[in-house]
Formats: structure tokens, C-alpha cells, sequence
């Protein structure tokens, strides 16, 4: 079964979720004004990729009927396969700097390679650096002949005003009631639902307004309890998902140091594919909230800053969790920051103490310099297959080697346990056999000191810049 989020995103205008979306949308195109500079803004989940979509769609339509696009024509054809060089989607969470810019700007100067226009359509665009909107600026000020620019926000209160005064804002808004059970039913008929009077209504009330949530977790009842639906039923999947881990009880669970345990949870909502996004803002709303009650409280203080530094990780995190689980194990360990640990370890290379335990006895011990320099290959070997494990290993490294057995430290014993699971370590294992040759095992060691958490390598790259730049460059290097 087709997952119903892309199955029945809109295409066209009039499916859009959003009635005065649509509207205005429709009227936009068929007045053929010229506009090449668009802000699209509101909650996730309120359609604005979809809606940038088919607007790329209508200005390149060869056969426009009152403001939609054919959808037959070889230009909407190309773009509906998603695959046209004219259309250049561009996360600005995770390509927000300068330099990111100035490549899209030396491509918007380039003519279409097929289409009338080329669009660019630039999500979360309030992510770009000052120096990124300056550049960005500039082109939308005297955008290129054939371009139009789409720019989707959640958080238009983030853009420069110089920007947003350049653009034609269209809002989107949180699905009422009735929105959203238009959209619920689309997907009822398409795939002949039958659902009990009431259950409707309990999925819309979950859904907080996203059409995406709806449809998500619609999906997962159907693949749960099937095509005949009960109202019991949805009651007791939201009653099972909602296993929600208040604020307060991880303010507990903190003052005890209990970080296995959080970790655990986080594990476990994980699983469950519940949005961490919304769980960290609901984190930090609280602990905000007693840090102004308690000034003096250093450390509220430093849970509210840890949350905030984790928010900026949940764009370039590959693992929806890793943020928040890489700042509870900071906070409950109340281990020396990031930014010491650096320093630490860069004083420590610099004065070339060995960093490694003596090899093992025997004569078929394999040079740790080897093995360090083959690590990036048994990451990219392992990578495709799971990339928690990947990142697991990412943050540990090769301690000593012989013919049989590969020893890794790990930093954290969570990260032993989860590359011993069963399931991991043959992960692992194919990764080995694959650059090490046949029938090579591992076993994790932790590692005794805390500061020697970062890889060396990328230590050793960093050690010239400018501590800050360090900080924001080991977070990447983790989570991206
Ligand atoms: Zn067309």
C-alpha cells in the first residue's frame, strides 16, 4: 500500500487542503501576472511543498485552463516525474551558508535547460545565515528572465524585513475541522475505507491541525487494524501512541541522572516516529518557563540553552532523536561541554600522548594507523544498510585490531549496547568482511574518559578555526 501522504498530496490546485490557498493561487496564475519572487507561510504540514509544486507546474504549463495547469502537456508531464533540471528544490536548513547561495545564483543565470522557467523553490528559508539572505537579496531584487522563486517558511518572523518586502506572501494556516476531513476522506473513498461514525473525528483531533500528521497516522491505523475500521480501535491506537513523556517527569528523571533511562524513552518514541520537533519545543517551553521563575538557577539555565542547541540539530541530524539524546547525555552527565572537550583533546593531540591502549600480544596485530585510515570505508559500508548504526560508529573508533577481532571504544555504553545488538553487529560485521576480508568479529571497550569523545581526524582538521566554528563543524560532522 502506497503511504497515503504522497499518495494523495495534491497535484492540482483545486486539491490543495486549503480553500483560500487554492483560491488565491488560481487567481495568481490566470491573471498571468508577473511575479517572480513568492513566500509561502505557515504550519508544517499545511500543504506548502505541494502548493510550490504545482505552482512550478502552472507557469510552466503549454496548455493553462483558468489557472491550472494541464497536467498533460510535456512540460507538466516533466515535472511530475520530479526529476526536471529546471526544477531545483533546495533544503535551507542544511545548505544555508553564502557559498550555498552563490551557487544558486550562478544557476539562475543560466537559461532553462527545457522548461519556459526555472524554479527554485527553497524550503525553510528562514534557516539561511545574514550573509546568505544578503546574497539572496540581491537576486530577488533583479531576479533572472525565466525564474521564479518559491520561498516556504514556518517562521516568516525570521526572514529580514528587506526580503520579505520583496515578496508576494501567500499564508497558510493550521486545517480546520472541516478541511481536514475533507482531506481524510479523500483517502477514505480512494482506498474504499469503511469506518465507524466517530473515529473520523477522533484521528482529526489528533492531528493538530497538520494534514500531514492526519494522514500519517491514518495510515498506520489502516496498516494496523485494516480497511474496516472501528471507533474502539482509534481509540486505542492514539491511546497507545500518546505514551508521551512529560516535561516533568524528565526533570526527575534528570536531578536522579537517570540518562539511560532517557535515552531508553527517546529510544522507544523513536520507534513510535513521534515528532521531536514538537516534543523539544514542549521541553523548552517548560524549562523556560521555571527559568524565569528562578533566575538564579544555573542549572535551568543550562538545560534551556542545551534544548536551543539541539533545535538547531534537528535539521542536519540523519537520526530524528540523536539531538536530544547527545544533550541529556550532557546535561545528566553534567560532563565538561562540548567546546572544553575540543580544547581538551586538541592540547592533548598536540602534546602526542598516545590516545590508543598498547596492541594486542601476538604476531597478527594490524597497525592502528591502518585501521584508522580504513575506518570511512567500513562506515561507508555500513552505511546503506542502517544509519544509526553508521552514526554508533561514526562516534567511536578503532582501538586495536588482529586477524579475528577488531576492538572499538565507545563513549557511551547506550552505543555499546546498540552495536551489540544482534541485528547491529552483523551490520557491522558484513561492513568488516567487506574491507578486512572474511570472518572478522568486534567487541565494543568503553572508554574511560569522557573528553576523548570526538575523533581525532576531525579534530586535528578543525584545531585552526576558531572554537565556535569548531562547535558548530563537530555537530555536523555527528548528526550530518
Ligand atoms: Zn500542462
Amino acid at each position: 500500500m502506497a503511504v497515503f501522504h504522497l499518495k494523495y498530496r495534491p497535484t492540482k490546485t483545486t486539491d490543495l487542503d486549503l480553500p483560500e490557498v487554492s483560491e488565491k493561487i488560481k487567481k495568481l496564475i490566470s491573471e498571468k501576472s508577473s511575479f517572480q519572487a513568492l513566500l509561502l507561510a505557515g504550519p508544517k504540514g499545511s500543504g506548502k511543498t505541494s502548493a510550490a509544486r504545482i505552482l512550478a507546474k502552472a507557469v510552466n504549463c503549454l496548455d493553462l485552463v483558468k489557472g491550472e495547469a494541464c497536467g498533460k502537456c510535456v512540460n507538466c508531464r516533466e515535472i511530475e516525474k520530479g526529476n526536471s533540471l529546471d526544477i531545483i528544490e533546495i533544503d535551507a536548513a542544511s545548505n544555508r551558508g553564502i557559498d550555498d547561495v552563490r551557487a544558486l545564483k550562478e544557476n539562475a543565470y543560466l537559461v532553462p535547460v527545457r522548461l519556459q522557467k526555472k524554479v527554485f523553490i527553497i524550503d525553510e528559508v528562514h534557516m539561511l545565515t545574514k550573509e546568505a539572505f544578503n546574497a539572496l537579496l540581491k537576486l530577488i531584487e533583479e531576479p533572472p528572465e525565466r525564474t521564479l522563486f518559491v520561498l516556504c517558511t514556518t517562521d516568516p518572523q525570521k526572514i529580514p524585513e528587506t526580503v520579505l518586502s520583496r515578496l508576494l506572501r501567500i499564508n497558510f494556516r493550521k486545517g480546520g475541522a472541516e478541511d481536514l476531513e475533507r482531506s481524510l476522506d479523500k483517502v477514505i473513498k480512494g482506498e474504499k475505507i469503511e469506518i465507524e461514525a466517530g473515529a473520523k473525528k477522533i484521528i482529526i483531533d489528533n492531528s493538530d491541525g497538520s494534514f500531514r500528521n492526519l494522514q500519517k497516522s491514518f495510515n498506520e491505523i489502516v496498516l494496523e487494524y485494516g480497511k474496516k475500521i472501528k471507533k474502539s480501535q482509534v481509540e486505542e491506537y492514539f491511546a497507545k501512541n500518546k505514551g508521551e513523556y512529560e516535561a516533568e517527569e524528565l526533570e526527575k528523571d534528570i536531578a536522579k541522572g537517570e540518562t539511560q533511562k532517557i535515552i531508553n524513552r527517546l529510544e522507544e518514541m523513536a520507534a513510535k516516529g513521534i515528532d521531536f520537533g514538537e516534543l523539544r519545543l514542549k521541553w523548552l517551553n517548560f524549562f523556560h518557563q521555571k527559568m524565569l521563575a528562578n533566575l538564579d538557577d544555573a542549572r535551568l539555565k543550562e538545560i534551556v540553552e542545551k534544548l536551543v542547541m539541539a533545535g538547531g540539530w534537528e535539521k542536519i541530524s540523519p537520526i530524528e532523536q540523536l539531538p536530544l539524546e547527545m544533550v541529556m547525555i550532557e546535561i545528566t552527565n553534567n560532563q565538561i561541554p562540548i567546546s572544553k572537550q575540543i580544547t581538551n583533546h586538541k592540547k592533548q593531540i598536540t602534546k602526542e600522548e598516545p590516545v590508543s591502549a598498547p596492541p594486542l600480544r601476538g604476531s597478527d596485530v594490524v597497525k592502528i594507523e591502518e585501521i584508522e585510515n580504513r575506518w570511512g570505508e567500513i562506515l561507508a559500508a555500513v552505511k546503506p544498510f542502517n544509519h544509526s548504526v553508521e552514526a554508533f560508529l561514526r562516534a567511536a573508533r578503532p582501538q586495536k585490531m588482529n586477524k579475528e577481532e577488531l576492538v572499538i571504544e565507545v563513549f557511551y555504553k547506550f552505543h555499546k549496547d546498540k552495536l551489540e545488538e544482534a541485528k547491529h553487529r552483523q551490520i557491522v560485521e558484513k561492513g568488516l568482511d567487506k574491507v578486512f576480508g572474511e570472518g572478522m568479529s568486534f567487541r565494543c571497550v568503553l572508554a574511560e574518559k569522557k573528553q576523548e569523545t570526538r575523533d581525532k581526524k576531525l579534530e586535528t582538521r578543525i584545531e585552526d578555526k576558531k572554537e565556535e566554528k569548531a562547535i558548530e563543524d563537530v555537530a555536523k560532522e555527528i548528526f550530518g
